[in-house]
């Protein structure tokens, strides 16, 4: 019988259509050194390649229905190690080791709450591959515009995002509604951003000023309590027009901008 695939676990499995799975590997350049974890490995398309290829491969996969078909696929080999549960609840300190690669196809309906699981276990991680919604890999690659927002900000401020390919719909069963893109996101090893202003104090202005898209920075930066003409002042510093989007202003501008608020 074959599986019926969830809804509600994002279940939309890569078909086999090996184009797809060996451009991920060559993208990800996984090689025999490297430490994977795969979230989601669904009914094992992509962990099978990257069996083959990497030194170890730890799986996080929280449908019960699916570990009697991995374990038989992948159980003798000892480079092959499941673990039942849910992503966003596994301790993922006691799964992984120094150094590990991420490679995924993950479920796109908790895609910011992972990536954010994965920054903040970014001392252990040093690069992750995602397969996402397409726009959600334009928005965490965008340089400026309106696809950006708080999430672009926060991969900016602890690495960099890359959008590599987009992979049409037709290659995953079920058929889903969207594209899907890949992205990588390296981790700044010198921690450029951490260096120069605390997170708490970095996310306090961008999520203020992203606090409703369609206003300026000054209206979305006074819900702070900052009077406006204090943020004028400083924006003018900065050369930054007072009208300005949220989108539109670089991670640099916005710590500058952070600081001189801070200062006032
Ligand atoms: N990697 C497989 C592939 O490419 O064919 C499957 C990808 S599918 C988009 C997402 C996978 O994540 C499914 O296997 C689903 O059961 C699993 N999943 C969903 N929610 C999860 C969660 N909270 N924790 C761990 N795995 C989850």
């Amino acid at each position: 019988m074959s599986f019926k695939h969830k809804k509600k676990y994002g279940q939309n499995f890569l078909n086999d259509q090996n184009t797809i799975l060996e451009k991920i590997m060559e993208v990800s350049n996984v090689n025999s050194e490297d430490e994977i974890l795969e979230i989601g490995p669904g009914e094992g398309a992509l962990t099978e390649l990257l069996l083959e290829k990497s030194k170890k491969v730890n799986c996080v996969e929280i449908d019960t229905d699916l570990e009697k078909i991995l374990r038989k696929k992948f159980d003798s080999n000892p480079k092959f190690n499941l673990h039942m549960g849910d992503i966003l609840e596994t301790d993922l300190d006691k799964i992984i080791g120094e150094n590990t690669k991420v490679v995924a196809n993950i479920p796109y309906y908790i895609t910011s709450p992972i990536i954010n699981k994965l920054i903040e276990h970014r001392d252990k991680i040093k690069e992750v591959y995602l397969m996402v919604q397409k726009e959600v890999g334009e928005r965490v690659s965008a340089i400026s515009g309106k696809e950006r927002s708080v999430l672009t900000l926060a991969i900016e401020y602890f690495g960099e995002a890359s959008y590599l390919f987009t992979i049409p719909k037709e290659f995953f069963t079920p058929i889903p509604k969207i594209d899907s893109g890949f992205i990588s996101i390296k981790f700044h090893e010198d921690k450029k951003y951490e260096k120069q202003i605390s997170e708490e104090l970095f996310f306090k202005y961008v999520k203020a000023a992203f606090s409703n898209k369609r206003k300026n920075i000054v209206n979305n930066l006074s819900t702070l309590g900052i009077p406006k003409n204090i943020i004028q002042e400083k924006l003018e510093i900065l050369g930054i027009p007072f009208n300005e989007r949220a989108e539109n202003i670089t991670i640099e501008e916005f710590i500058a901008l952070a600081k001189l608020l801070e200062n006032k």
